[in-house]
């Protein structure tokens, strides 16, 4: 098997079996949307005392949008919102670097599985949704950037 189509793969698994998705519950729900591929997010996040016990977000869209969300709620619940930004940052570079970049799997983990999106300028979007609304959630809450 080729590493192309193991990381789509991981993305269909995400996407078929998203984690964290269901009615957002916290105090502090955003609703973000990528009006160029038609994604939709709705997304809270709980901290407990400067850490991410919790994310919730329900969304359509497409397989792209909605893997990646899950995929970045299993990566920032359990860690502080500090890690949890450092994570994003890394995610974030990496969707920008229109394919130069590899990404550190040791950070990113199963979001190594979207690296090839950067390619695709018109799909960065799609993929980073998620962790904006993560973000402006979390800023929301008090997070600091
Ligand atoms: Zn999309």
């Amino acid at each position: 098997m080729d590493l192309d189509s193991l990381y789509q793969d991981v993305i269909l698994d995400h996407y078929k079996n998203p984690h964290h998705k269901g009615e957002p519950s916290g105090e502090f729900k955003v609703h973000h949307v990528n009006p160029s591929c038609g994604d939709e997010i709705t997304l809270s996040v709980t901290l407990t005392a400067g850490q991410v016990s919790d994310v919730t977000w329900n969304g359509v869209g497409c397989s792209i949008s909605q893997a990646s969300a899950s995929i970045m709620s299993d990566l920032v619940v359990g860690r502080t919102s500090q890690d949890a930004f450092a994570i994003l940052d890394e995610f974030t570079s990496l969707m920008q670097s229109k394919g130069t970049l590899v990404g550190n799997e040791e950070v990113l983990e199963d979001a190594i599985a979207l690296s090839g999106v950067s390619k695709f300028p018109a799909r960065v979007k799609c993929a980073l949704l998620g962790w904006m609304a993560f973000k402006d959630a979390a800023i929301q809450n008090g997070a600091k950037a």
